[in-house]
């Protein structure tokens, strides 16, 4: 036999064995993973969770960050241009993306985990009285995050924008209204459901070939989030009627409530961006000290001076640390299923107590 019909031989014969030509081309041979932009660390976690090892993934925001309070750097848009896909929440949480998605010229899909879930209205305790000062509560965050003191203007530049909104923000407005979606879905596991579900499919379209495994791993994924939430519904029921009034930094917790059974105060309403002004905290001091409420619960990624301050003029106990919008760098709080967990535990071990 020749070299030529050798080879020719052994080329018929791994084609009858079942080997594709695509996987003896050395390009084919070695599939890269596909490349997810997600924007904060929740959705990193639930992409890496379905996605393993055929995905390869990166978080805008990333753990203990602010995802209301992001300011994109360049290497961001980077990330993005280089994305096959990109994940997002949606419900005007990411007010940000739009700009970021169009300074990156990126072209692919951009999935919104959110899409399909049974949507809460955001109804502040404190909508009527802010009236016109609402867009002076947007502009206090800037000395937060970019020292940006003598630039209040910078927040209207967020909105010019609007006109280029996407499927992301759902095509509303970027602005923050009271009485806007409660964007913190994540918060209600009947919701991770969902968010699993739209994942899976988004990969199940961009990488056909690994369709199996994606498939499989979100079935195991979704029967976890929805053991924990039958856990969850039994174990909060044992906390009593009168201990079920909590405070957090921020609204990140309507989701928990509606599906868990408690009621929320917060100073700062929905957003981390807004701050409360002197009246909003009396006002809320004095709403606390007649509300009874059980315990006051710092945030992960908000800053505590709030809540301390609470504290101090309340008298009211710090119950714990809560995972609202950010996993943790590790720990527990470093998946989506574990950050649920402490923030269950937390909550239980502080009301059920009655001192
Ligand atoms: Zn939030």
């Amino acid at each position: 036999m020749s070299r030529q019909s050798i080879a020719s031989a052994l080329f018929k014969g791994l084609i009858a064995g079942g080997l594709s030509v695509a996987a003896l081309s050395p390009i084919y041979a070695q599939a890269e993973p596909l490349k997810v932009v997600t924007s904060f660390s929740i959705l990193d976690d639930m992409v890496e969770t379905i996605g393993a090892d055929h995905v390869s993934v990166t978080s805008l925001v990333g753990p203990d960050g602010d995802v209301h309070a992001f300011s994109p750097k360049p290497s961001d848009a980077q990330s993005l241009a280089d994305a096959d896909l990109i994940v997002v929440n949606g419900l005007q949480l990411e007010g940000w993306i739009d700009r970021l998605i169009d300074a990156s010229e990126y072209q692919g899909d951009i999935v919104v985990a959110s899409d399909g879930i049974k949507t809460r209205p955001f109804e502040g305790h404190h909508d009527e009285d802010e009236g016109d000062d609402h867009g002076h509560d947007h502009d206090g965050h800037d000395h937060d995050h970019d020292h940006d003191h003598d630039h209040d203007h910078d927040h209207d530049h967020d909105h010019d924008h609007d006109d280029h909104d996407q499927a992301a923000n759902g095509g509303e407005e970027g602005h923050h209204h009271h009485g806007d979606i409660d964007p913190h879905a994540w918060q209600d596991l009947e919701n991770g459901e969902q968010y699993a579900r739209n994942i899976r499919d988004a990969l199940v379209k961009a990488d056909p070939d690994h369709a199996d495994d994606y498939r499989a791993n979100a079935e195991q994924y979704i029967e976890k989030m929805e053991a924990l939430d039958a856990e969850t519904k039994q174990r909060m029921a044992q906390i009593p009627e009168q201990n079920r009034l909590i405070i957090t930094s921020h609204d990140a917790f309507g989701y928990f409530a509606d599906a868990y059974g408690l009621e929320l105060l917060s100073p700062v309403g929905i957003n981390t961006l807004a701050e409360p002004s002197a009246s909003d905290m009396a006002q809320l001091t004095q709403q606390i000290e007649s509300s009874h409420a059980k315990a006051l619960f710092l945030e992960n990624m908000s800053n505590p001076a709030l809540i301390n301050q609470l504290h101090e003029e309340t008298g009211i106990a710090i119950g714990g640390t809560l995972y609202a919008d950010a996993l943790t760098p590790d720990g527990e709080g470093s998946t989506y299923l574990g950050m649920f967990q402490h923030n269950v535990d937390t909550l239980i071990e502080a009301l059920t107590t009655n001192d």
